[in-house]
């Protein structure tokens, strides 16, 4: 395959309408041969194939098997002409100044503080679980922290070793609250039962003694002004770049000439499935446009205990943008189909690490990201391991296997 027939580069974004895919231009006089090729342009291939074209020099391939850029993170304008997220809603949210100033080069910001509700027992009421949630789901009148934490000590259950998503919650706030809004919504999210997921899965939605009705507390909540894609059109921009979608890179690593492969697909895949198949959760996306302005109260509503969705989100909250009518997603956890969350639990950890161990005896190869460290990371631990990638890339030795990426 001659290779300069197909490839494509990414323009600088001059427009602001993402409805055209301007990376998709084809252009003239590619470099055939490359430094790196990058497999993903999702936030870990993005951050690192920019980071070594402008930081390091390097000649890049960025290869995605999907036709757009920007991974599980795109949005684009729908027929309506409303910004979407086709792979369900991204909310950025970090404590991580580095992140943040990295990704400020290529994105400015519009505040946003995320809002989800949950229906339970008839009412809307506030995720995570507060103070707010029990004093409208019980009608109590907990009127500080003490009295809240007075109240979770009160129903919450002993727990010797809080191992399972299950300990996790129920030695906080008890089972009456555990049943309520998290057992449902885990099992349909996963189609295990919370006693079968590590801890770590309902860790991210701590429950708190105050008042506090944001989704997230980090320092930092915002969205990319114009939109993800926008925001990773600019990162690939650099003329050491070439991005090619559509295509997988098992058709490109045999033809392509490269030093370095950078990976951020399945692990399990990428050799072979020798260990068995890794778990990966999927979803199914169903996307409508109403024609009313507004839907709902926040942005998004979850189902622990009714429909076969887990949630429903309305995008113009997460962007700010006016329109008359709105578009919102319903989210249908699936078995099969595309991989989207690794499925946090012993077994599944103890695979991933024999994947491992061949993945750290692999000479000029690099794993980031989600699906290749196989860890349920979100967005702004994304930037943060491939920038440390990024780093061990430029520092390790050509022909020597990626070796410090066992501390991430
Ligand atoms: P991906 O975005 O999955 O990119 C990997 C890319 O590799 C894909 O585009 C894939 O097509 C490509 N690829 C794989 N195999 C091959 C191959 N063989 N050849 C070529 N290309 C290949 N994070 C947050 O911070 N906040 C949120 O609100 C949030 N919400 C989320 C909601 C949902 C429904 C999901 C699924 C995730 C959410 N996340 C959120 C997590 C976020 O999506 C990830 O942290 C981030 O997108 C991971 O980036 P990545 O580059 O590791 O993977
Ligand atoms: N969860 C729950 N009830 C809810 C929301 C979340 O039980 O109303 C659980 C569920 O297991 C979910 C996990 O908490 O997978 C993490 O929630 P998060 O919103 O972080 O999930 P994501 O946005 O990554 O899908």
């Amino acid at each position: 395959m001659n290779v300069s027939e197909v490839a494509v580069d990414v323009p600088v974004p001059d427009h602001p309408d993402q409805s055209i895919p301007l990376w998709n231009v084809p252009r003239v006089g590619f470099i055939r041969d490359y430094d790196v090729l990058v497999v993903g342009a999702g936030f870990a291939g993005a951050v690192i194939a920019e980071r070594l074209a402008s930081q390091a020099g390097k000649r890049v391939l960025v290869c995605d098997r999907r036709p757009h850029i920007a991974g599980n993170a795109y949005d684009h304008h729908d027929e309506a002409g409303i910004l979407v997220h086709k792979y369900g809603p991204h909310i950025f949210h970090t404590n991580a100044a580095r992140v943040v100033a990295y990704l400020s080069q290529f994105t400015e910001w519009h505040p946003y503080s995320h809002r989800v509700l949950a229906q339970v027992d008839g009412k809307l009421l506030p995720m995570p679980i507060s103070r707010a949630t029990v004093n409208e789901l019980y009608g109590l009148d907990l009127r500080d922290d003490e009295a809240c934490a007075a109240y979770f000590a009160s129903v919450a259950e002993p727990v010797s070793h809080v191992r399972t998503s299950e300990d996790i919650v129920v030695s906080k706030v008890g089972r009456d609250l555990y049943e309520k809004f998290v057992r449902n919504y885990t099992r349909k999210q996963w189609g295990l039962d919370p006693s079968e997921l590590d801890s770590s899965v309902l860790a991210r939605i701590a429950p708190r003694t105050n008042e506090d009705v944001r989704y997230f507390t980090d320092s930092f909540q915002a969205m990319p002004r114009d939109g993800f894609t926008a925001m990773f059109s600019r990162m690939l921009a650099h003329p050491n770049i070439t991005v090619r979608l559509g295509s997988d890179f098992r058709e490109l690593v045999d033809v392509v000439p490269h030093r370095t492969l950078v990976y951020t697909g399945p692990i399990d895949e990428f050799f072979g499935l020798r260990f068995g198949k890794l778990p990966y959760r999927s979803l199914e996306f169903r996307h409508e446009t109403l024609p009313v302005e507004r839907a709902q109260p926040v942005a998004v509503v979850n189902y622990p205990n009714d429909y076969d969705y887990t949630r429903r989100t309305e995008f113009k909250y997460l962007t700010g943008q006016a329109h008359p009518m709105t578009s919102v997603v319903y989210e249908f956890p699936r078995a099969e189909g595309d991989p989207y969350y690794p499925v946090p639990r012993p077994e599944n950890t103890s695979t991933y690490r024999k994947y491992k161990e061949l993945a750290d005896q692999t000479p000029d190869t690099f794993f980031a990201g989600r699906l290749a460290t196989y860890r349920y990371l979100d967005m702004h631990q994304v930037v943060g391991q491939a920038l440390a990638v990024f780093q061990d890339i430029v520092e390790t030795p050509v022909g020597q296997p990626a070796s410090s990426l066992v501390a991430r």
